[in-house]
Parts: C-alpha cells; structure tokens; sequence
C-alpha cells in the first residue's frame, strides 16, 4: 500500500491536470461499463492481431493487466492506424493504448505517462547506400506510415514531395522490400519484428535512434477521468513488476539487451572488487616485501662492514702475535746467541792488552836478532814485513773483538725481558742535555750547525730516564750519521703538545732522508740500510720498544734528500711537582 501510494505521488506531476482530481468529475463506478480500448492490427510487438484472429502484443498484455488491477472491464477494437484515430475522435472507441505523444497531437488528445520509449529507424535495402541521419534523407524517396508518428514528424521536418505513404508499417516495409523507393522511416522494434516475421531478409536498420517517442496510452481531450485509471494502473504495474514482465515478453528479446546500471554495477563489482583487492593486496605485499628486502639489504651490509672490520681485526691481531712470537724467538736465540759471543769474546778483550804487551816486549829481541843476522822468518813471512803488519793486526783484533762487544751489547738490549719501565720522575730536558753531552764529540764530528732548544714548561715524565737517554743517543747518533756534510744541521727541540699532558721531543737533521717504502720497516728488528759502515739494525727496533713501554710514541717524517725529523712522545706523569 505504501508503494501504491509513493507510486501515486511520484506520477501525480505527470498527470493533465484535470488527471489530478481538480476538475475530475466524481469517480463513476465504471467496473461495470465496458471500456473500448482500439489498437493498430499491424503494429507488432506493441499491438496486432495474431494467426487465432485475436489482439495481441506488449500493449494489449498491458491494458489487461490494468484493467485487472484497477477493476475494469475491456473490450479491444483493431484496426488499420488511421481509422483507429479517427474512432477515438467520434467515440467509437474510449482509448488508445498505444499512441506516441507530440504536441500537435495534444491538442486534441490527452496522453498517458509514457509505458514505453518507441525508437524509429531508417530501414534500407542491403544493396541501398545507408544513411546517418534524418537528414541524410532529404531529396530520397522515403516511405513512411500514414498518420502515424514519424509522418507527423517529417511533415514538420518538411519532407513533403518525396514522402510515401503506407497503411501500415508491415506494408512500408513491403513496399521497400519489393524495391520501390529509397528508404523506410518504420519503428525499430516493429521493423525488426516484422523483418523477420514476413522474412524480409534483404531489409537492414541503417540509422537507428533517428527518433524517440513518448508511446502513452490516449483518451480524447475531456475524458480525463478514465485516463487518470490507466496512468494509476500502469504506476501499480511499475511498482508490482508486471510492467517489467510484460515489457521483457515483448519488447526485450527484440530490443537490444540495456544492462541495467545497477546490474552493471553489480556484475561489474563481482569482477572489479576482488580484482581490486587482489591488485591492493599485491601492491601492499610488495610495498612490505620491498621495505623488508631493502632493511634486510641494510642489515646484511652492516653485518658485512662488522665483519669485515672483525676480520681485518682479527688479522691484526694474529700479525702482532706472530710478530711478538717472532719476537720471542728471536730474543730467546739473540740472548743465547750473545751469551756464546761474549764469553770468548771477553777473553780475547781481556787477552788482547796483554798480547799487545807481549808483543811489545818481545820486539826489542826480535829487533836486535835481526839487526844481528839479518832477516829471518816470522810465522811464514819475513820478519822485516812483520815488523810493520803485527802491531796492526793486533789493534785490528783488537778493534773488531771491541765491535763484537758492542753488538752483542746491543743485541742483549734488543732481547732484555725487563718489561717495566721503571718508575722514577724525570725531567725530559735533562735527559736530553744528558744524551747531547753522551753524543757530543759524535756530533761535533758530522757538524757544524747542532742546535738545541728545551721548553720550559714541560711536564714531568714518569719512567726509566736512562732508557730514554738511550733513544735519545739512538736518535741523535742516526741523525748524525745521515748528514751528508758538516754543514747541514742537526736540530734538537723539546716541547708540549697542545693542552695535552705530553711531552714530545724532536730531532731534525739535513740528512739524507728515508725513502717512504723504508718508513714502516724502520723499527723491525735488523732493518738497516748501514750494513756496510757497521749498522747493525738494532737500534730503532729498541728504542720503539722502550718508548712502548713508557706508554709513548716514535714517528717519523722525512723527504729524502732534505732530511728528516723523528718527534717522540711521552705521556706526562700523573702528579708533576
Ligand atoms: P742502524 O743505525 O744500525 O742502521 P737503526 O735501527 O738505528 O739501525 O736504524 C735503522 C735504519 O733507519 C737506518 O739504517 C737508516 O736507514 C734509517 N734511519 C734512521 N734514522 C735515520 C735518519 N735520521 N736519517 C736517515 N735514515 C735514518
């Protein structure tokens, strides 16, 4: 009911107005008058007569259905289009239940709400040109159904000498089917029915939609009351379904299928929305797998770089061990070593100034047996030779055995185990006046131009000062050796290092300089480039070992042929008085 009554309210401005009661007469109890309702015999699917003699159609089903809801009693009257017209206009008949609205026609009838849309079409022979438009049709020879829609429409349009007319649609398409004239202006619907109904096989649609029609159903001007029951009982048959029922029996086989939007929308959300889902989820699912392989990314390299700086740590590690195992060894071989040398060679020093004194006695005798007969042989030679050669080789051997002592001095330094540093306060600058004072006759002899300079404000350093002296004479003996003439410098500086509690001391010299490959090798144990004036490569190797003991450093810096500078570093003591 309350479907009946929207339905009602949503059509009322449809309505004539007379249709909306104002002048509408009293409802009459028409359920006993009979209702002549006229149709065209030859207008299928909309309205016909069949094989059985009987109307039938789209609008004949409908104005049952009406006359059904709405309590009426029908009787239906056929015939051909015009004559049909002109009944509606004597009274022969009350209403025609399919006639599509114009104005013209308004005048003299009133009209239902449309129950249809008619689209007309320009039907052509196979064999004919098509056309587009109505338009195109000006100058043709055009059929077209006397008194019905498009008659009116293309008088209006002007078409006027060319226009034939025809009875029904069926024989317009007769007509041009047999090959008279152009084209047929012919309902699509009723034109494709009757295509096919009468086999009209050379006969297509060339321009379809060129109109469309409202089609209503029609009462004569005045008769309003009767109108206003088939506009309601079509409005029930909309809102029940049977409208739609009987408009897909009839006209929606034939009618090109119309997908409904909302059916559309729905099929359309059966395919589009899982699609859609599925693209969100893939797009979703490679955004995360792209975040996850790009962290993954990340945290595999920074666990590459970890292990990479472990490696490289690890490496380091095992060259210091094997170094420092080398370094045992070869300590455990030098002190074993040196301790062979040094007890012979300590006889032969200890022996050497007595067989010089030996020697020096028994030259007298020597000297005077030779005066007193002459020349004779001495250990293979002639005594006149060996006269001159045995104080040499004496103070020969004297000389080396005294070198041999020094090496092995050194080499017992290089293996001394004593690892602690010892722990007395000294004063940097003293102990390097000290070792300037040890060096002095050294250095005179490779210059002229030694310089030193002590800082004042020096911290006090903790350790063994005599070890330290001992670099300090290391450094001071090399820097001398390197010269290569009095007249280059050697300079010698103590100082602070910035803020930090370090004192640093530096030798420079305009020596010879180290080649960059030699820098790193300068403190390994026998690195030398004096083999042969007598260097025995020990004493860089030492000195960075005491200077590591004492928590300090040794760099050098140098370009060979200018000079070079060795700056070495110690930590200040704690508690500096
Ligand atoms: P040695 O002096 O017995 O060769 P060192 O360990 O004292 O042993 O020195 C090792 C090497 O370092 C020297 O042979 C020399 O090549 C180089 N060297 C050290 N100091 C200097 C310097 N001031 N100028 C040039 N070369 C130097």
């Amino acid at each position: 009911m309350r479907l009946l009554v929207t339905a009602l309210l949503f059509l009322l401005p449809l309505l004539p107005p007379s249709a909306r009661g104002v002048d509408a007469p009293p409802a009459q109890p028409a359920a006993q008058k009979v209702i002549i309702v006229g149709g065209d015999r030859d207008y299928p699917p909309y309205e016909f007569i069949d094989k059985d003699g009987k109307p039938a159609g789209y609008n004949v089903d409908l104005t049952r259905a009406i006359a059904d809801v709405m309590g009426m009693k029908v009787e239906f009257r056929f015939g051909g289009w015009s004559e049909m017209r002109a009944a509606l206009m004597n009274g022969e008949i009350d209403v025609l239940q399919g006639i599509s609205f114009s104005e013209e026609r308004s005048r003299t009838i009133a009209f239902s709400p449309p129950h249809t849309i008619v689209h007309h079409a320009v039907f052509a022979r196979k064999d004919t040109p098509p056309v587009k438009s109505i338009e195109e049709l000006r100058g043709k020879q055009v059929i077209v159904f006397r008194d019905g829609i498009m008659h009116d429409t293309l008088r209006d349009l002007g078409f006027s000498g060319n226009l034939h007319f025809t009875a029904t649609p069926a024989d317009a398409l007769r007509r041009l089917s047999s090959g008279a004239d152009d084209y047929a202006v012919v309902a699509i619907l009723p034109g494709m029915y009757l295509i096919r109904e009468l086999h009209l096989t050379n006969l297509v649609p060339v321009a379809t939609n060129i109109a469309a029609q409202k089609y209503c159903y029609g009462v004569k001007k005045g008769n309003d009351e009767l109108l206003t029951r088939f506009s309601e009982g079509l409005a029930i048959l909309r809102q029940t379904g049977q409208y739609q029922a009987i408009y897909d029996r009839w006209l929606g086989t034939l009618e090109p299928p119309r997908l409904p939007w909302a059916k559309a929308l729905r099929y359309g959300a059966f395919v589009l929305v899982p699609l859609l889902l599925i693209l969100v989820a893939t797009v979703v699912w490679s955004r995360t797998l792209q975040k996850k392989v790009a962290q993954r990314t990340r945290e595999l390299a920074r666990e590459a770089a970890e292990r990479k700086r472990a490696l490289e740590e690890l490496r380091r590690h095992q060259d210091k061990l094997i170094q420092a195992d080398k370094m045992t060894s070869l300590g455990i071989l030098v002190s074993g070593v040196a301790h062979e040398i040094n007890n012979p060679n300590g006889l032969i020093l200890l022996n050497m100034p007595i067989l010089k004194e030996v020697y020096r006695d028994a030259e007298e005798v020597l000297e005077s047996h030779y005066r007193e007969s002459g020349n004779f042989m001495l250990g293979g030679l002639p005594y006149a030779r060996m006269r001159n050669e045995v104080p040499h080789l004496l103070d020969e051997m004297h000389e080396g055995a005294k070198r041999i002592k020094r090496i092995v001095e050194e080499l017992k330094d290089f293996a001394r185990k004593d690892d602690s540093p010892g722990d007395a306060l000294f004063d940097l600058n003293s102990v390097a006046q000290a070792a300037v004072r040890l060096a002095d006759s050294t250095i005179r002899k490779a210059t002229v131009r030694f310089s030193a300079e002590y800082a004042a404000d020096l911290p006090m350093v903790r350790g063994n000062s005599q070890r330290i002296e001992q670099v300090l004479v290391n450094l001071l003996l090399n820097a001398c050796q390197a010269l290569p003439n009095t007249e280059c410098k050697i300079t010698l500086a103590t100082f602070r290092v910035g803020n930090a509690r370090i004192a640093a001391l530096s030798v420079t010299d305009e020596g010879v300089g180290i080649a960059p490959e030699h820098i790193p090798r300068l403190t390994d144990p026998f690195f030398t480039t004096k083999r042969e004036t007598g260097g025995t490569g020990l004493g860089l190797s030492v000195s960075s070992g005491i200077v590591n003991e004492h928590g300090g450093t040794l760099k050098f810096s140098s370009t060979p042929g200018e000079g070079t500078t060795v700056v070495l570093t110690l930590p200040a003591a704690e508690e500096t008085p």
